[in-house]
């Protein structure tokens, strides 16, 4: 069994959702379980219509309705216009959206909603992709079967963030979802959406679909999960700063979390650990380019000294010296309890036996920060720094990638470096203006040498 997931740009029209079912044709023999996004934009658009309504602009919310509910209609019309599914789609469609128009009026009655009406509303948007889906796939020759994800994904009531119950996913899974695939069906459902044990609609929180797959995908004990979505995978780095970028065919889940952490937006790893941590490797596919390799993520794929280097810009530097630290112990508490008190997060950390380095994205309470610093030392800030990152987990395995980094670099200057602890991270902390061309000369150095 597979557990295929298409993202909202997967099934953003009836011509991507015609895609997905020739990429699901062509897996039957592996039995797919498919889960879905809403249509893409649509989750964005239902809250919008919640947020304008409680705010008490209710016709442009029932507008917004409408418009929601003509292009369900519209894409229902291309992909099953023809078929006897037709009349019950478009009578599915109807119901959600009258729901919603109802449901806006009492916002706008009550000036609020709550995040359990979020929720609700949310929920529309998976409930009739999913629908339109399993109607598509099967007038397409897929033997697609819809199930309510809701019978299956049971949360605790945390509305908006609602926590997956894994036994009650394991067990409903076998009860919902095994038996059809059993009898040779396809089964689709909605991701994201969920339900407490009292049949209260709940959401895992935004962009939950791939939780949703990673869980569905445990609960099932799948052999892989195929996560469909509008790039070919994770790449070298980001392909708008290294032209040379290339894919990475298969990555580490400590390395994949690692780049999630410098923004790498394919996909959150955390997401997906449910499934990795027993063992079930995710792959990213382009569902534009069905035939592309894609990327694996998989617990333990091999260890490679450099996997992707990342970069983030305008970060603040802020360092401490002072005498006091020899010896001394508390002082690292004293001085982290500055940044805890101010709630900044520190990014990066280096520290010597007189001097503590760290780096902040956000600047916002600088000023207090250095005053309740200058207490413990000298304290100086250099603002328009940036960061480069090696990663890889066979980075510190001998010295000769550290080496190579800094022998890329050249004359661009190093202001901090640190290792990190697992050593599969190498950051560097370089001038802002410095990000771009330093990620280019380290992507060269690292992959394009013998390109
Ligand atoms: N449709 C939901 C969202 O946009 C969940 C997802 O697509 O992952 O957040
Ligand atoms: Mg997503």
């Amino acid at each position: 069994m597979i557990v295929c997931k298409f993202g909202g740009t997967s099934v953003a029209d009836a011509g991507a959702i015609d895609r997905a079912a020739g990429i699901v044709k062509a897996k039957l023999d592996r039995d797919p379980v498919v889960v879905v996004s809403a249509l893409s934009g649509v989750t964005n658009e239902l809250l919008e219509v919640a947020r304008r309504a409680a705010a008490g602009d209710l016709l442009l919310a029932v507008t917004n309705v409408e418009t929601l509910r003509a292009r369900h209609l519209a894409e229902a019309q291309a992909l099953i216009g023809d078929s006897a599914e037709y009349d019950d789609m478009v009578a599915e469609i109807s119901v959600g959206f009258d729901e919603l128009a109802h449901l806006a009026e009492a916002f706008s009655t009550l000036g609020f909603v709550t995040p359990r009406s979020l929720d609700a509303v949310a929920a529309i948007g998976e409930v009739l992709s999913s629908q339109m889906v399993a109607a598509a796939f099967r007038h397409r020759g897929v033997p697609a079967e819809w199930v309510d994800a809701r019978t299956v994904m049971i949360t605790d009531d945390h509305f908006t963030r609602a926590a997956p119950n894994v036994n009650a996913i394991a067990a409903a899974s076998r009860e919902h979802i095994r038996p059809l695939v059993a009898q040779g069906k396809v089964p689709v459902l909605g991701g994201f959406i969920g339900s407490t044990t009292g049949n209260v609609t709940t959401t895992l929180g935004r962009g939950g679909s791939d939780y949703s797959a990673a869980l569905f995908g445990a609960a099932l004990e799948a052999e892989a999960i195929e996560i469909w979505t509008d790039v070919d995978g994770m790449l070298t780095a980001d392909p708008r700063v290294v032209p040379m970028a290339r894919l990475i065919d298969r990555i580490r889940f400590d390395e994949a979390a690692e780049l999630a952490s410098f923004g790498a937006k394919v996909l959150h790893p955390s997401t997906i650990a449910p499934a990795v941590q027993r063992g079930i490797p995710v792959f990213i596919f382009n569902s534009r380019r069905p035939e592309g390799t894609g990327t694996m993520i998989a617990f333990d794929a091999p260890r490679h000294p450099v996997r992707a280097i990342a970069g983030k810009r305008n970060t603040t530097l802020v360092k401490l010296r002072t005498t006091r630290m020899l010896l001394a112990h508390g002082f690292l508490r004293s001085v982290f309890e500055v940044f805890e008190r101010h709630r900044t997060s520190v990014d990066v950390v280096a520290t010597s036996e007189v001097s503590i380095s760290v780096t902040l994205d956000d600047p916002a309470r600088l000023d207090d920060i250095v005053a309740d610093l200058s207490v413990y030392g000298d304290v100086s800030v250099e603002r328009s720094r940036g960061i480069v990152a090696i990663v890889g987990a066979g980075l510190a395995d001998g010295t000769a990638t550290l080496a190579g980094a800094l022998a890329s670099l050249g004359a661009i200057s190093v202001h901090m470096a640190s290792l990190s602890a697992t050593g599969i991270n190498f950051t560097l902390v370089i001038d802002d203006a410095q990000v771009i061309p330093a990620m280019q000369r380290l992507h060269a150095g690292f992959f394009e040498a013998n390109a």
